[in-house]
């Protein structure tokens, strides 16, 4: 059994010092709102660890991309914080996960393909567009759902819901 709370903290941490530690400019908050009723869930940890870095590597990519916009437009500073944040959530039967960012959002004209694989909009080098494809897999494979909704300008919400089997 795999205690989801510890390793969105685990892998929140890990993606932020890690990208604080690649990239001076670096400088967005993170927020984890655990629900301390979670049960533990019936999961391949590896997999889920490798899912939430996923989305969390994303998050944070999307509001430093903003950051550097706005910072730009201004010539300066922007008013704009940039945060990431997970939220847990007991709905008795089932588990809810939710990677929320304030960054640019994703168009509409492409956020039918972001589960492709190898589908990316981001420089060569910096992408390999499979994060989210490998994650909609694991989630899959596990029996939940997984989805996105996302305004343009305002941000990304990725959801998963993860049904909770009988305890063996
Ligand atoms: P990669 O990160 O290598 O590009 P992913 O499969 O993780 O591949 O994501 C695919 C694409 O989905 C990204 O290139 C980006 O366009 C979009 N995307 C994913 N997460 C976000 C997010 N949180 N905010 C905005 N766009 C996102
Ligand atoms: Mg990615």
């Amino acid at each position: 059994l795999t205690d989801i709370n510890a390793l969105a903290d685990e892998f929140m941490r890990l993606s932020y010092h890690g990208l604080r530690a690649k990239d001076k400019s670096f400088n967005a908050d993170f927020k984890l709102e655990l629900d301390p009723e979670l049960p533990e869930v019936e999961v391949v940890a590896q997999d889920f660890g490798r899912l939430i870095l996923n989305l969390v590597n994303n998050a944070f990519y999307a509001v430093h991309e903003k950051k550097l916009k706005l910072d730009k437009e201004v010539e300066g500073e922007s008013d704009f914080h940039p945060l990431v944040k997970i939220t847990s959530t007991n709905l008795g039967d089932k588990i809810q996960m939710k990677v929320e960012d304030n960054g640019e959002g994703i168009p509409d004209s492409i956020i039918e393909k972001i589960f492709q694989p190898f589908f990316t909009t981001k420089p060569t080098g910096a992408g390999t567009g499979l994060g989210l494809s490998l994650s909609y897999d694991i989630v899959k494979a596990h029996g939940g759902e997984f989805t996105v909704e996302s305004k343009e300008g305002e941000g990304t919400v990725f959801k998963i819901v993860l049904p909770l089997k009988e305890a063996k």
